[in-house]
């Protein structure tokens, strides 16, 4: 009967009146599909359709699928920051129906257990963060720094103080810059030492009572953990500015130190990141903040509270800044960080961050041998090497060695950031990955780097399209094949 239904709603579903939804029209050059993918993929006349038999439909999609690499498949020394392994019991429990069947327009009273996801949610976080206040609002990272930035904004207005200019380490990610901008502050670079931390003099020089926050990345995009950020915290301090951590490299550190008993006044996470959220082709991804206490009211609304024996929205907060986000954010991802964090459990936090440390090591301890690491021989969770040398004496680019690991089996690792390393290559194995694959991975990298340079030049040489060209595809993408250009 089950069954029926289903075919039968399908069968609605599928009628040509409802999919005659016109989509506009993408304003984009059309180049004949054949110019885009190579001969040997194309089928040399059309399936015979509608007869085809579901193995066969199957096979085709599967065989398809496999075309990608994939961290189910294969090594990502993207790390944590991009694609982290996410346990299948998270998505087991996502689809539970008593979750994936919920409608944002329940009432409180009918979606209690959600609510006592996401208050629990809130609780971690700020255990994890040292700091009291949680907003699980944001939908990302970026938003998150932004959503944190206008929190501080309210606060410096509500409390009658001008203050104009976010301060930033210059190997900063972009999207630290780019919040601040959009959050209608100036901005201004702080340089890196020779260690590759924080210049405590040019800092100095910088910090005034137009400074409203310092940005830092700690551990930073080199993976090396600011040991002076205490005193930078002081210094930040001493002005009446506010300190910003931007937590996507928490892998490191959970359960270790905690971003509030360092100095930060607020931080974001990257639940895709560091707990284990699936976001392959760029989301969904969520960007929860924690504060201290006084910039808790311009929090965003509304926040999950205990009321009594249940949970409850609550609106009422007079100061907030409002809504960031439809609903209460991105709360499928939420759900999965809960399950990992329950999953792990305060040791199992900490253990995560001593593995992916004591991984980047070993993995910088054999890569240094035959690449340089510029900046430091003990990483935190990453490291990041330079193909300077490949380029300036022989012209192979870090491009031509991340497109090589391609044919060996690997995913590339992060490449050309952060941008004050030249021909910089990000390496972060992750907690998950054992020792023989970060062998393997190690020994692929050496092979490539005594390989002839025309090898090098034309890599991959294994996959199906070889070089797509990457500012075509970010500039002009095509996002609509029509079957007659
Ligand atoms: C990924 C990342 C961000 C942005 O986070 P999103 O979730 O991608 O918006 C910010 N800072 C650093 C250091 C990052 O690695």
């Amino acid at each position: 009967m089950r069954n029926r239904q289903a075919t039968q709603l399908l069968f609605e579903l599928s009628r040509p009146g409802l999919a005659a939804v016109q989509l506009p029209e993408c304003d984009v050059p059309r180049r004949p599909v054949d110019e885009l993918i190579p001969a040997a993929a194309v089928a040399a006349a059309p399936p015979p359709l509608p007869e085809l038999s579901e193995p066969d439909v199957t096979r085709h999609f599967v065989n398809l699928s496999t075309q990608n690499m994939s961290v189910d498949t294969h090594f990502y020394p993207l790390g944590s920051c991009t694609m982290k392994y996410n346990p299948k019991r998270n998505e087991r429990i996502a689809s539970m129906p008593g979750f994936a069947g919920l409608h944002p327009y329940q009432p409180d009273a009918s979606v209690q257990g959600m609510l006592e996801v996401l208050f629990l949610g809130q609780q971690m976080l700020a255990e994890i963060a040292g700091l009291p206040a949680v907003s699980l609002q944001p939908a990302a990272g970026a938003h998150g720094e932004l959503t944190a930035l206008l929190t501080a904004a309210a606060y410096f207005r509500d409390t009658g103080q001008a203050r104009t200019t976010v301060l930033l380490p210059d190997q900063a990610h972009g999207t630290n810059p780019a919040s601040a901008t959009v959050a209608g502050f100036q901005t201004s670079q702080v340089k890196s030492n020779a260690q590759g931390l924080v210049d405590l003099d040019d800092l100095a020089a910088k910090l005034d009572d137009r400074t409203a926050v310092f940005m830092i990345t700690n551990p930073n995009t080199l993976g090396l953990f600011d040991g002076q950020i205490r005193r930078i915290a002081e210094l930040v301090h001493d002005v009446g500015g506010l300190v910003y951590l931007d937590g996507a490299n928490m892998n490191a550190i959970m359960g270790i130190a905690r971003p509030g008993d360092f100095g930060a006044d607020m931080m974001h996470y990257n639940p895709h990141k560091t707990f284990s959220g699936p976001h392959g082709g760029g989301g969904p991804g969520a960007g929860p903040i924690a504060v201290i206490e006084k910039l808790a009211p311009y929090l965003p609304s509304p926040l999950v509270v205990r009321d009594g024996d249940g949970y409850r929205l609550d609106f009422d907060r007079p100061k907030s800044i409002g809504r960031v986000r439809t609903f209460f954010g991105n709360t499928g991802v939420l759900l999965r960080m809960v399950c990992y964090l329950l999953t792990h459990g305060g040791e199992g936090l900490r253990r995560v961050s001593e593995n992916a440390v004591l991984n980047a090591n070993y993995l910088l301890s054999r890569v240094k041998h035959f690449l340089p690491v510029p900046h430091g021989d003990r990483c935190m969770h990453e490291f990041v090497a330079s193909g300077s040398k490949l380029k300036s004496q022989r012209g192979v680019a870090t491009m031509d060695v991340a497109k090589r690991l391609l044919d060996r089996g690997f995913h590339a690792p992060t490449v050309y950031f952060p941008l004050i390393v030249p021909e910089a290559m990000m390496i972060e194995p992750t907690e998950t990955e054992n020792k023989a694959t970060l062998d393997a991975f190690a020994e692929a990298l050496f092979r490539i780097v005594e390989e002839p340079d025309d090898v090098l030049h034309e890599a991959p040489h294994t996959t199906l399209v070889s070089r797509p060209d990457e500012v075509q595809a970010a500039r002009n993408p095509i996002l609509k094949w029509t079957p007659n250009s």
